[in-house]
């Protein structure tokens, strides 16, 4: 690790172009590195003396708009610096996922005009759903609405496309920022960083700065890890549905002791109170220090997943009722919606980070 820092920018000269802001404070940063221990993001600046853009992508994925460094700043306006670590990293973060994004313009609409486009889209599936239930056909349980057939049709397109289009935007970033072949040991390194979020822990465990300013806070930890582990709960469920019906010949409807009920009815509990505490750190943080002009796509996906969880929670408990058809029709709309938008919407953003942790475990063992 070297002192002697090359700045290619002014360091007073503030920009409107997101890279190039971003690397005027990062270059700030490498300067002063009082924050060195807050995250994963000032070692990795600390390793570079210039800054390519690659490298303010990289960066800016790898920050978690903690808020942390903001706070312990000196260099905040009214400093003629007027620095916004996590602002201008999360400006960078924005233009690159809408930059990979394929097709292109998609995620840029969405992170502007999310709230609008996630609810027209939750309307029109469910009343899509709606329709294909009137039609005539029969079953048990939920598939008196909709046949598994009908069911396969329309999921299974609407969950492979997307993740063939976030691959593309995923091989993009990878390029961009220089990735090399990965090891067992990279993924192992990014795993376990992801699983304990280890970056919203402030650098000493004392938590993220994100909602209580100055105080330090666990409770975006918390509502982050609900959230995480109870999406992976729900998906494990369906997953293990998939297999009681191709490999065991048994459909639903499953009883409550049965894989998909016990994985899927604590997930769906957890991301729900995470998603519902997410929204409420959200509205105490300061958005000026959020990502500039994104927080429509940013309330939107909340929203979107913390409905998928209700009202999967609500179809189940008021299951053969009169309201089982329309919150069928709800909740399959939301789902089909987040899975629709994964790569333009924030959800994207479990995947680039990912791919971030990998790519900082390649660079902290060179
Ligand atoms: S955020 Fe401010 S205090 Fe922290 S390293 Fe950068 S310039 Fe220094
Ligand atoms: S906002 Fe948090 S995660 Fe991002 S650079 Fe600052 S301290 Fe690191």
């Amino acid at each position: 690790m070297s002192l002697d820092v090359t700045l290619q920018t002014d360091p007073g000269a503030i920009s409107s172009d997101p890279v190039a802001e971003a690397r005027r404070q990062v270059e700030i940063c490498n300067a002063c590195r009082y924050c060195e221990g807050f995250c994963a993001v000032f070692p990795a600046i600390t390793r570079q003396k210039v800054f390519a853009d690659g490298d303010i992508t990289q960066l800016a994925n790898l920050c978690h708009n903690c808020r942390g460094c903001y706070y312990a700043c000196q260099y905040t306006a009214p400093h003629a610096f007027d620095l916004n670590l996590p602002a201008a990293l999360g400006a960078a973060r924005a233009e690159s996922w809408e930059r990979f994004a394929w097709p292109g313009g998609l995620a840029a609409l969405f992170q502007r005009r999310g709230t609008a486009l996630a609810a027209a889209l939750v309307l029109a599936c469910a009343l899509m759903f709606l329709a294909v239930a009137a039609l005539p056909g029969g079953g048990e349980g939920f598939y008196a609405y909709l046949g598994h057939g009908a069911m396969v049709l329309i999921f299974l397109p609407a969950f492979l496309l997307p993740l063939a289009a976030l691959g593309i935007g995923l091989r993009r970033y990878w390029s961009e920022t220089g990735g090399g072949a990965v090891t067992l040991a990279d993924i192992g390194a990014a795993a376990r960083s992801a699983a304990t979020l280890g970056n919203l822990g402030g650098g000493q465990g004392q938590g993220c700065n994100f909602e209580a300013e100055e105080r330090f806070s666990d409770e975006r930890r918390m509502a982050h890890h609900a959230v995480m582990w109870g999406f992976l709960l729900c998906f494990a469920s369906t997953v293990s549905g998939t297999i009681l019906h191709y490999a065991f010949a048994s459909p639903a409807p499953y009883g409550f002791f049965s894989a998909p009920k016990l994985l899927g009815v604590p997930g769906g509990v957890l991301l729900t109170l995470g998603c519902a505490g997410m929204l409420v750190l959200k509205g105490k943080a300061d958005p000026a220090l959020g990502t500039p002009g994104r927080a429509s796509g940013e309330w939107a996906f909340v929203w979107l997943l913390g409905g998928v969880g209700l009202s999967g929670l609500l179809l189940y408990g008021l299951r053969e009722s009169v309201l089982t058809g329309p919150l069928l029709a709800l909740h399959l709309g939301s789902v089909l919606t987040l899975f629709l938008l994964t790569p333009y919407s924030k959800m994207a953003h479990g995947f680039y980070r990912f791919a971030a942790l990998l790519r900082e475990a390649q660079a902290g063992r060179r």
